[in-house]
């Protein structure tokens, strides 16, 4: 399997619950290399720049105004496999239909405010790590 990289965001609920050290906990356990990561807080224009695929949705502007509420974490996440293994790690959208043990099961508060985001594909995972980070910022492998 190749080795890929995905983007993951520790949202602002999450942030906000002190679920940090468990999520890194998570993501290292996992077998995930962290490849850089940073604290941010996202104005509105990022928040609906990094999701405009989801502009015109029913819950893009909740999603975009929970966003930009409060800091969140951008972590680029190797691996081999590692879009599809990231996405396993955090569960289904919906925290109410996420299986046990997945990040979104025990830390999500809802649908909306669900602890967690992971690309979801490879080519995704490339432009949503490069939304956050010029390539120089993510440090090689070794
Ligand atoms: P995922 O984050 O699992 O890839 P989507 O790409 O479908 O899910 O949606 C992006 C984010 O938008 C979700 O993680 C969630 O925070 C929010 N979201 C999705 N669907 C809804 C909904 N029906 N109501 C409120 N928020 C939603
Ligand atoms: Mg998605």
């Amino acid at each position: 399997m190749a080795v890929e990289r995905t983007l993951a965001i520790i949202k602002p609920d999450a942030v906000e619950n002190n679920h940090i050290g468990a999520i890194i906990k998570r993501i290292e356990e996992a077998g995930f290399s962290i490849r850089t990561l940073k604290l941010v807080q996202l104005s509105k224009k990022e928040a609906e720049g990094f999701y405009a695929v989801h502009r015109g949705r029913p819950f893009f502007e909740e999603l975009t105004a929970f966003m930009s509420s409060g800091p969140c974490i951008p972590l680029v996440l190797e691996k081999e496999n590692a879009v599809a293994s990231w996405r396993h790690v955090i569960g289904a959208t919906n925290p109410a239909e996420a299986d046990e043990g997945t990040i979104r099961k025990d830390f999500a508060e809802s649908l909306g405010r669900n602890a967690v985001h992971g690309s979801d594909s490879v080519e995704n995972g490339e432009i949503e790590a490069h939304y956050f980070f010029p390539e120089h910022e993510i440090v090689a492998n070794s």
